[in-house]
């Protein structure tokens, strides 16, 4: 039996072939069932902020955990007032904000649509949300999300959801008085890592408050300095009602949340809304030292630094499959001329490097916040070598068109 058939027999099939198995990471290193090492430049998609095995988490892990794990949102702890506290910080909120916390990014967007439903209430039946954004795969979150492919098995949707183009044409045309909020994500991770119109924050942030509307903005792939910012908005310099975070904070432990501003702070009443597990203080205290760290490190500017140094280095690579990158600080997409992204994930995993392909012409590089040197000039010589497999591949097959299928297939 191989780990293979087990994962076949036995997990659920809503996933496609696990791609290998792994067994122990560090930095930014994992290492699969047969010992071979690999560069791991998706980073679990943008949650492994400070990499593998970091010390602080490990240390904050197991003191929490021998102190205190769970005590049910009947009380308060130490780590959740300390990480709310830090959050508001972190995200400036100024005193009047709020923060609510669940355990996945999903749950922080079903809380974002909450509210959202007690703004106005029925005088606003109305959200708007982007087409081709993703906010998660729960019912509420996939009514959010506006990719038609996803929803259509699970239909009806939570109704009241309306998708328009990310353009402030679009946003104007579509807002009036019956808007309750508009969800936003600053860069579509899913979607192939894909920045929104030059400004479109800024002026959306006018437009919602004009009509009275909420401006949510999630910030679960986006957050946690991963773009060189806490959060992607403040490079746009607004205030939005409420962010939605969670991948990055816990650096590989599960835990999100809503950051409310302002007004929005007090839309939440008693008994609107709960989560068993959401804000203990074992995931709680992990995150508080996670964004301790990165402020600590100032993984802020290694962020934007690497990131620039990648986008250099991805620029000199000799390639007619490369077009360019997309995203900004250590949320990286490469464009590729053709179709070949799954080919080219499957052909870097070869050559011991991971990567991701959101989308048949998009490869994705979300890898810790912590890399260097090193880490950069690695992933260069690797990603290198898998493209030269996968033109190679293309010259020996004479398809110059360019349509050969990855092996790690969704
Ligand atoms: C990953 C993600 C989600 C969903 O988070 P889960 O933890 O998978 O539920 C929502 N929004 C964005 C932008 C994401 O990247």
């Amino acid at each position: 039996m191989t780990w293979q058939d087990d994962a076949g027999r036995d997990l659920v099939r809503s996933f496609g072939d696990r791609m290998a198995m792994f067994v122990r990471g560090e930095g930014a290193y994992l290492w699969d069932d047969a010992g071979i090492r690999y560069l791991d430049f998706l980073g679990g998609i943008a949650v492994n902020s400070l990499g593998h095995a970091h010390p602080v988490f490990v240390d904050a892990v197991a003191r929490q955990a021998a102190t205190l794990a769970h005590v049910s949102n009947y009380f308060a702890t130490p780590p959740q007032l300390e990480l709310a506290a830090r959050l508001k910080r972190l995200a400036g909120t100024g005193d009047s904000g709020r923060v609510y916390f669940g355990n996945s990014g999903a749950e922080a967007n079903e809380a974002a649509f909450k509210l959202a439903r007690l703004q106005g209430g029925a005088d606003r039946p109305r959200i708007l949300a982007l087409r081709d954004a993703f906010h998660g795969r729960t019912m509420g979150t996939l009514a959010l999300t506006g990719k038609s492919w996803m929803q259509e098995p699970f239909l009806p949707m939570v109704p009241g959801v309306e998708f328009i183009d990310s353009t402030v044409e679009a946003l104007e045309a579509a807002m009036d008085g019956r808007v309750a909020a508009l969800f936003v994500e600053p860069i579509k991770g899913e979607a192939g890592v894909v920045e929104l119109p030059e400004g479109y924050l800024a002026t959306a942030r006018e437009i919602t408050a004009r009509h009275g509307a909420l401006l949510v903005v999630d910030e679960i792939q986006t957050g946690a300095g991963r773009t060189g910012e806490w959060f992607a908005f403040q490079h746009a310099g607004i205030t939005p009602d409420a962010i939605t975070v969670a991948k990055g904070i816990g650096g590989g432990f599960p835990i999100g949340a809503l950051i409310t501003f302002g007004a929005a702070s007090d839309l939440f009443y008693p008994g609107t809304h709960g989560s068993t597990f959401g804000g203990n203080a074992l995931g709680t205290a992990v995150a508080a030292a996670v964004l301790a760290e990165i402020e600590r490190a100032d993984l802020l500017t290694n962020a934007r630094e690497r990131g620039r140094q990648l986008r250099e280095a991805i620029a000199g690579i000799d390639s007619d499959l490369i077009e360019g990158c997309r995203g900004q600080g250590l949320l990286i997409g490469i464009a590729l001329r053709h179709p070949l992204a799954k080919a080219l994930v499957a052909a870097a995993q070869q050559h011991g490097l991971i990567i991701n392909a959101p989308n048949d012409t998009t490869i994705r590089l979300a890898p810790a916040l912590t890399i260097g040197d090193v880490e950069v000039d690695d992933f260069v010589a690797l990603f290198t070598a898998a493209i030269r497999s996968v033109e190679d591949a293309l010259v020996l097959d004479g398809s110059g068109a360019a349509s050969a299928e990855g092996e790690g297939s969704r």
